[in-house]
């Protein structure tokens, strides 16, 4: 007896009520096979796409001189919130010389200064005797491209689209590329104004949503300038970081406004910490022209009266008498052969960092032929002295929640930012491994979890189909039960054929 689907009772009226029937059937069944293929083929874009998590964005604020301690001593209520809500470090490591456009320019590159080059806040040409300071410095392209690329040229060379706001490095361009949108400060820049603060977090943060950047890093000039003018201790600081706390709450804030709260990632770190100088009798000053047997005529160039830092280019042939007189001259004056400075601090392996180095303890500074230096608080010491640490902390849907970190050198923060991203990193001198605790499973870069997205679709059309299926037999059970009712005619081959191959 021929198998095949029983043609229901009222449907064998007429002329040809089989032939008739089984053409709806036909219809019907096509229909659902065409929506059901239409869903299979539909499946990786209908299904799987809309959970594919889109390219995660990334901003890094730099608040100059922020010392990782520096939240013990005012209330923070928004950079406490924010550690709550992402990932704290206890402190992290900046690399040496301590000093704002060097460290800025590791944040940016992952490697360390004698790597990068950018070794020093100032230009200087040791034959033309000539020396810019920090602002004008921003300008000097060759200063800053020489050879490392900074994240927002990677990023594009990669299709993604940066961006950076008064962030060291800025204005430079970098092998014929600079940060496709980008704003440098005009000369004589206020850099405590608060209001200027918010409408530049505004300006970041329409720069993601309108223009779709996918990094920015910004900047902030305090608490540096307080630091500098009024000592770490001082109420003053307490005042700033303050300040910086309701700027935090507000970036995080204006994200929110501007919908970009699920996909950026906010990281808030700095380029040093802040020492207070010693004087007015309470030390020994260190001035290099009381020292016997110095003579500044021996020097073919010198950056001295800069902090707790200095760098001195001898005649020729003067190297080792230049040496000798200042070696162990003062208690507090660390004498280094460039060669000879402990590899610790990577800070020899570069024709910009002159012959001999000096550094001084935390609370000293060098002046040269006089005292001119006022300053209540200082940077530019050893990376290991604990004011020099920066703080660091991190939010957004790449990090884990309300975890504490403990310290990591800050030329590890570029490829994290890179993994994040999604783009490969140039080489540097950070690793993954030093940060990727901080980061949740998933978080890699771009199609999070696109390929388990991919397997729920095709799983949820595979339902559908046994949906159909279950359906079509029902169909067929209801329409065997009423045929046996009445008509026992069989549909032709052809049409079994057509309605089994479901
Ligand atoms: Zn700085």
């Amino acid at each position: 007896m021929p198998r095949g689907w029983i043609v229901p009772r009222e449907c064998s009226r007429g002329p040809s009520p089989v032939a008739e029937s089984v053409e709806m059937w036909r219809m019907h069944a096509s229909a659902i096979l065409w929506a059901a293929g239409l869903g299979l083929l539909g499946a990786p874009a209908g299904l799987g796409a809309p959970a594919k998590a889109p390219r995660q964005k990334v901003l890094l604020v730099s608040f100059d001189g922020f010392r990782w301690d520096y939240d013990r001593r005012a209330d923070t209520p928004n950079l406490d919130r924010m550690a709550q809500d992402g990932v704290k470090a206890l402190y992290v490591t900046p690399p040496y010389l301590t000093i704002t456009s060097p460290t800025h320019f590791t944040l940016l590159t992952g490697r360390y200064i004698e790597n990068h080059g950018v070794v020093h806040n100032m230009w200087f040409n040791t034959s033309t005797l000539e020396k810019t300071p920090y602002y004008q410095t921003q300008f000097v392209n060759e200063w800053w491209d020489n050879g490392s690329l900074p994240i927002w040229i990677t990023a594009q060379k990669q299709g993604l689209k940066a961006g950076s706001l008064h962030f060291p490095g800025t204005a430079s361009s970098y092998q014929g590329q600079v940060a496709m949108v980008q704003e440098v400060e005009p000369p004589l820049y206020n850099y405590n104004n608060e209001t200027a603060w918010r409408e530049n977090t505004d300006k970041v943060m329409g720069w993601f949503r309108d223009q779709d950047l996918d990094f920015v890093s910004l900047y902030f000039g305090e608490p540096d300038g307080t630091g500098h003018r009024f000592g770490p201790d001082s109420p003053q600081i307490r005042a700033v970081v303050e300040q910086v706390d309701r700027t935090v709450g507000y970036l995080r804030h204006s994200a929110d406004r501007h919908g970009l709260t699920g996909r950026l990632n906010i990281i808030i770190t700095s380029d040093h910490g802040m020492s207070t100088v010693y004087r007015n009798g309470l030390v020994e000053d260190i001035t290099l022209s009381r020292i016997p047997g110095f003579s500044f005529s021996d020097l073919a160039f010198h950056l001295v009266d800069y902090g707790p830092s200095g760098m001195l280019l001898p005649k020729p042939g003067l190297l080792e008498k230049v040496y000798g007189a200042l070696k162990g001259a003062h208690p507090h004056l660390h004498v280094f052969k460039k060669e000879e400075l402990p590899e610790r601090l990577h800070f020899a392996n570069n024709d910009r960092i002159l012959p001999i180095v000096l550094w001084a303890d935390a609370g000293y500074v060098i002046n040269g032929y006089f005292p001119v230096q006022f300053n209540k608080g200082e940077h530019g010491f050893d990376n290991q002295e604990m004011d020099m640490k920066p703080f660091f902390r991190a939010v957004g849907p790449a990090f884990r929640r309300n975890l504490e970190v403990g310290p990591f050198e800050t030329v590890n923060i570029y490829p994290l930012m890179c993994h994040i991203l999604g783009i490969e990193p140039e080489v540097n001198d950070g690793h993954l491994d030093a940060t990727k605790h901080m980061l949740v499973a998933s978080a890699t870069s771009q199609g999070v979890d696109y390929l388990p997205n991919v397997f729920i679709g095709f799983a949820a059309v595979a339902g559908f189909l046994v949906l159909v299926f279950i359906a079509m037999t029902s169909c067929k059970i209801i329409q065997k039960q009423r045929g046996n009712k009445g008509s026992s005619e069989h549909l032709p081959e052809k049409e079994k054929t057509l309605q089994t191959s479901l």
